[in-house]
């Protein structure tokens, strides 16, 4: 596979290239050359496949010649070595459970990956690849838990201080050895600006040779349509799903969009923001204007200027209506994520973390007579016990592989969010 920069001034580039740059010099979003069809066979037997069957399948013709098939299959074993169930929750919804990887949140599936992937392209390397990744919270601790102890790549973590959750923080404060945590005076647009200038900035590619790990990396974005596909192998009607994805920085729903133009049935797509809502609003005048972001209780949604947006628009080729007809976007405000909680957790005794409440809402208010669709649950309920708690006035059962957490010591690098400040910090 070829990829080619959206800012359409870049040299084309494999696999292993897009992965080691992150972002094309011209600052522009790597995007395949296609989207390859996959066979119908293949569609309508997902059932009988093993996941590892079928997410060799899928990533295979992304990954091309950049790797070799025995070490790819053995990549994507281990990316993918924990559960995805399908849980339904009422009549109509189902929640694809995103949460059972080592970091409890979605992000797990691509973070692991991408390590495997830069470990292997690094394997000769004498140079160290400097990994820069913002987040609003669970980003961080799925780069840091799949790059720790990864040989000749460390990793720095860009955070805003005070806007992720107890867990999510410790996540990524915690692991040391060749992680590093920033935690930012601002918000998250702030920590993703000053990744954005420090790729741009001469003196610091100088000194480091400086990759992404956020989905703007194509080894971290690409990955997440396999949940789309377990998801489908455990679809049990016959209509296709509506689909309703959580949504901050719009990787995730992106890949399943893609998922979908591969073959996968799917009847509709929704992309469920919080109080951030530039995409719901592009969708409703046409104009896009990306927003400051706020700070809501789904913490990891709150991004004003969505990088993966570019991409949708062009899996739709910039057509509006063709966007429009498959692809539909509700921002819901932290009072009704609240009530949802509530209500999911009295009505079907199940319980929703923020994020999926949000998705929970918008899937609710969209589906109509005998349609159907699933939410991604993106992450576990335990990662937000402040809000979670307070709604449902239940404590949440810490899990186990969370436990060893909280006996260790926050260790982080407080900065301002100018981008001097970070600049002077790597040039110390
Ligand atoms: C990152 C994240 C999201 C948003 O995913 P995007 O791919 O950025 O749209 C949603 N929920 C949780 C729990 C997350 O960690």
């Amino acid at each position: 596979m070829i990829y080619y920069s959206l800012n359409h001034q870049s040299p084309r580039v494999s696999f292993a290239e897009a992965a080691v740059k992150g972002q094309a010099p011209d600052k522009g979003l790597y995007f395949p050359e296609h989207i390859p069809v996959l066979p119908k066979d293949f569609i309508q037997h997902l059932k009988s496949k093993s996941k590892e069957d079928i997410g060799f399948t899928v990533m295979k013709p992304y990954v091309g010649e950049s790797i070799p098939d025995d070490v790819l299959q053995q990549i994507i074993a281990e990316t993918i070595n924990f559960d995805f169930p399908l849980v339904q929750i009422s009549d109509s919804i189902s929640a694809l459970e995103l949460f059972h990887g080592p970091t409890l949140a979605f992000k797990d599936v691509g973070a692991r990956f991408m390590s495997r992937c830069l470990g292997y392209f690094n394997r000769h390397s004498k140079t160290h690849t400097t990994v820069l990744v913002a987040t609003s919270g669970d980003t961080g601790g799925a780069v840091a838990n799949g790059f720790l102890g990864v040989d000749g790549v460390d990793v720095i973590i860009l955070y805003p201080s005070g806007k992720v959750s107890p867990v999510q923080e410790l996540q990524l404060t915690t692991p040391g050895r060749n992680i590093t945590a920033i935690e930012v005076q601002g918000n998250f647009d702030d920590c993703q600006a000053i990744v954005k200038q420090a790729f741009a900035d001469e003196t610091l590619n100088k000194k480091y040779a400086l990759t992404s790990a956020n989905s703007i990396n194509v080894a971290r974005w690409l990955p997440q349509q396999l949940y789309y596909f377990y998801a489908c192998q455990q679809w049990q009607f016959d209509e296709p799903p509506v689909i309703c994805v959580p949504s901050g920085n719009f990787g995730n729903i992106c890949a399943g969009i893609v998922a979908y133009m591969s073959g996968l049935p799917v009847k509709h797509f929704i992309a469920a923001c919080n109080a951030n809502d530039t995409v719901p609003a592009f969708l409703q005048t046409g104009a896009y204007k990306a927003r400051q972001a706020v700070a809501t209780i789904s913490n990891a949604m709150d991004v004003g200027n969505p990088s993966n947006f570019v991409r949708i628009m062009e899996l739709f080729q910039q057509k509006f209506d063709g966007l429009k007809s498959m692809l539909g976007s509700v921002s819901i405000d932290d009072e009704t994520t609240k009530a949802t909680i509530k209500t999911v957790k009295e009505q079907f005794n199940y319980l929703l973390d923020p994020h999926g409440a949000v998705a929970y809402k918008a899937l609710a208010d969209y589906l109509s007579g005998n349609e159907k669709g699933f939410i991604l649950e993106t992450a576990h309920p335990v990662k937000f016990p402040e809000t979670v708690e307070a709604v449902t006035g239940e404590t949440i059962k810490i899990p186990e592989s969370v436990q060893h957490l909280l006996s260790k010591t926050k260790k982080s690098v407080m900065l301002t969010s100018s981008f001097e400040a970070f600049k002077d910090w790597m040039m110390r």
